[in-house]
């Protein structure tokens, strides 16, 4: 008989969508964990319809099948950080709420909007239900600028970070990496009042699945009990890695490379 040794890695429960091509949803959340050395627990809450080109149809689980899931990995499983992806239903916002107040651990929101092809992935009330609920329990809000502004209503992204803030999220994080122009890309980041800038070389590139990749990266970190801004700053500057050498997976937008290093 060969000893075994039993690991017990931190663990996310991301709460995420599924897309069928991989480079968004929980396939990239599970890579992003992966790489962070956390165990991703996925938590299902749309199918979808959907290449790298763009969404074109989504469809919620019925809120009693999204609830058994929490359900039974809650009475299963540790869960260390909580990490959201696509919401389907205001109902699904109204179950997520009401366990997080029971799990009491980090969470990361990506409040997902919006695909970059330009479909819609959660309608205003599903939108509505996620500010209301879920951001005053967030550690963390990452929306993109797309995101940022038609949640705050501010066009320029620091006061969209600030307004995040002030709406109950305890750190925002507005990415600006769709932004258009040729400088380098500034991401804010709000906490207690203060904002700072996370400034990095631009690629001439949009990506798919990129906010999702960050988002489950910082959760990761948080799962292992990394302080939030140093897991902020380190997520970002391994997703800024990763988009230098983006995987081709079809025709659209290429989407991060979250290799673990082991060798094919
Ligand atoms: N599909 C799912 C299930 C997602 O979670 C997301 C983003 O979070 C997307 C699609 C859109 O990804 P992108 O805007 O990067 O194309």
């Amino acid at each position: 008989m060969e000893d075994i040794a039993l690991q017990h890695p931190p663990t996310v429960l991301c709460i995420s969508g599924h897309d069928p091509s991989g480079g968004a949803g929980l396939h990239a959340d599970i890579e992003a964990c992966q790489a962070f050395r956390a165990h991703a627990l996925g938590a299902l809450t749309a199918l979808t319809i959907q290449d790298t080109r763009n969404v074109y149809d989504v469809r919620a689980l019925d809120a009693d099948w999204f609830e058994a899931q929490l359900q039974r990995l809650d009475a299963d499983c540790r869960i260390d950080a909580v990490k959201f992806g696509v919401l389907g239903s205001t109902a699904q916002v109204q179950i997520a709420a009401k366990w997080l107040r029971h799990w009491s651990v980090p969470v990361v929101l990506d409040p997902v909007l919006q695909a970059g092809g330009g479909a819609e992935l959660a309608a205003q009330p599903v939108a509505r239900a996620m500010l209301e609920l879920l951001l005053p329990l967030a550690t963390v809000v990452t929306p993109n600028a797309a995101e940022a502004r038609l949640l705050t209503g501010e066009r320029e992204l620091g006061a969209a970070a600030s307004a995040l803030g002030a709406m109950g999220a305890d750190h925002a994080l507005v990415t600006g990496g769709d932004e258009p122009g040729t400088g380098d890309r500034t991401d804010w980041h709000w906490h207690a009042g203060t904002l700072r800038t996370l400034t990095r070389g631009r690629w001439d590139q949009s990506y798919h699945g990129a906010g999702c990749t960050l988002a489950s990266g910082i959760a990761a970190l948080l799962a292992h009990g990394v302080p939030v801004d140093q897991a902020i700053e380190r997520a970002s500057d391994q997703v800024h890695q990763w988009l230098r050498t983006p995987k081709a997976i079809g025709g659209g937008r290429p989407s991060p490379l979250r290799w673990v290093e082991t060798e094919a």
